[in-house]
């Protein structure tokens, strides 16, 4: 078990981390990817410190930090009313703070450590499907067999239907447009995730996130609840009408409306919620998105990907068989997965959707929960990825 041929699909943060922690035991690695040129997908997020403590493992916790921006705090208030509607303080967690990073940091980080491990790389290469352990390209070219195939394709892998149990999934009526844009300064603070809300149907945020790499500025990740349904829509409307809208709810992201000079720098995100029973197929498995995804009001994502790589390195170094690996790594990551996925659906309508009642209800329990130390502490310990975290 300790020299592998193993293929890992995808370069997001779940395949690029597993290349680079399954080599070091000594597997040999082939990376696949769509891409022509490496490179990430999407705006910032926020590692959390049980993702933190994954990077430290590989050794880059370091090097990430270098690019990052800590978080000490998320808060969000009501547009009208300036009402604290979000509050969660990392205070209470021994000095550990969330780091929130431009995804490109987390990509220059990651991919920087797989190039100078002359892990193998292949580029322009969109997965269709396997047969077996041979994987299928779309122009027909095929790679393999290998030991062990690693699914980090995403949420919408081709590969999901080969897993040994079924997924359960449904699409989330809202998204959010993000953009990463110069960082504007004062009066946003710059250790915290900022949101404005509208009951559920309007949010806003802004969230540091730190450099793409050594030397570069400052950026921040700016973002709008959207239907996916509404997206056409929204690109039709043109820029003036929404800016004021922004405007008018949070006069202080006018320098941040000043940068958009297009519906272009604004990629609509839609989100799927879905769960893997069993993360493995034949010499198959399933990390990150491909085996949960769900909305990033919990910001877990990454997170959560992190953590598989870590219970995948563990479970193939210690079991005897490939099969018994497999079971072994689904078991470990079973109930960190399902709180964290059931927490997600449970929290993510009352920041996106419809509802009247279910953000009141939210204005007057975090209100109260603000108050109360015990709940606070439990709240940063949801939010920093520490729940059922063998
Ligand atoms: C708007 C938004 C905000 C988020 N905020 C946070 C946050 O604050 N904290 C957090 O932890 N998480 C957050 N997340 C979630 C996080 O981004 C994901 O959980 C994480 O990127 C999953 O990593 P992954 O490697 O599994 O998949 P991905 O990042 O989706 O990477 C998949 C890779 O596979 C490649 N690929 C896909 N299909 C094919 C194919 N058919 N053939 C070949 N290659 C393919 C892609 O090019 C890509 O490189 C957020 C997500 C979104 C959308």
């Amino acid at each position: 078990m300790n020299h592998l041929n193993i293929a890992i699909c995808g370069a997001g943060p779940a395949g690029l981390s597993a290349a680079i922690a399954l080599h070091r035991e000594g597997h040999h690695i082939t990376i696949f990817d769509q891409f022509d040129a490496p490179k990430p997908i999407g705006s910032g997020l926020i590692l959390q410190p049980a993702g933190l403590a994954v990077l430290e493992w590989l050794g880059l916790a370091l090097d990430i930090r270098q690019l990052g921006a800590p978080i000490t705090k998320l808060s969000g208030k009501s547009a009208k009313t300036g009402r604290i509607v979000l509050d969660v303080r990392y205070a209470g967690l021994g000095g550990e703070t969330g780091l929130a990073v431009h995804r490109a940091g987390l990509f220059y980080v990651l991919h920087t450590a797989v190039k100078n491990l002359n892990i193998k790389f292949k580029m322009s290469s969109f997965i269709i499907g396997l047969d077996s352990t041979t994987l299928i390209l779309d122009q027909g070219e095929r790679h393999g067999p290998f030991d062990l195939i690693i699914d980090g394709l995403g949420g919408r892998s081709p590969l999901i239907k080969n897993a040994s149990g079924p997924d359960r999934r449904r699409s989330l009526q809202y998204g959010a447009i993000w953009a990463s844009l110069p960082w504007p300064g004062a009066p946003f603070d710059d250790q915290a995730l900022e949101q404005r809300y509208e009951a559920a149907s309007v949010m806003i945020g802004v969230l540091p996130i730190g450099k793409r790499f050594p030397g570069d500025n400052h950026h921040a990740a700016f973002f709008w609840s959207l239907k996916s349904a509404d997206y056409t829509q929204w690109q039709a409307e043109g820029l003036d009408r929404w800016k004021s809208h922004v405007a008018q709810l949070w006069p202080e992201t006018q320098p941040l409306l000043n940068t958009i000079l297009s519906a272009d720098q604004m990629t609509m995100a839609r989100y799927d919620h879905h769960t893997l029973s069993l993360p493995f197929g034949d010499s198959l498995v399933f990390i990150g998105d491909s085996a949960h995804s769900t909305s990033p009001q919990l910001g877990q994502g990454a997170n959560m990907a992190l953590l598989d790589v870590m219970a995948l390195t563990g479970a193939l170094k210690t079991a005897s068989t490939l099969q018994q690996a497999l079971h072994n790594y689904a078991a470990a990551r079973r109930w960190h997965v399902r709180l964290y996925q059931a927490m997600s659906a449970i929290f993510t309508p009352f920041y996106q959707s419809d509802s009247q009642i279910l953000p009141m209800l939210r204005d007057y329990l975090v209100a109260g929960a603000s108050m109360v130390p015990s709940s606070q502490k439990l709240l940063a310990n949801l939010v920093a990825g520490k729940l059922m975290l063998k």
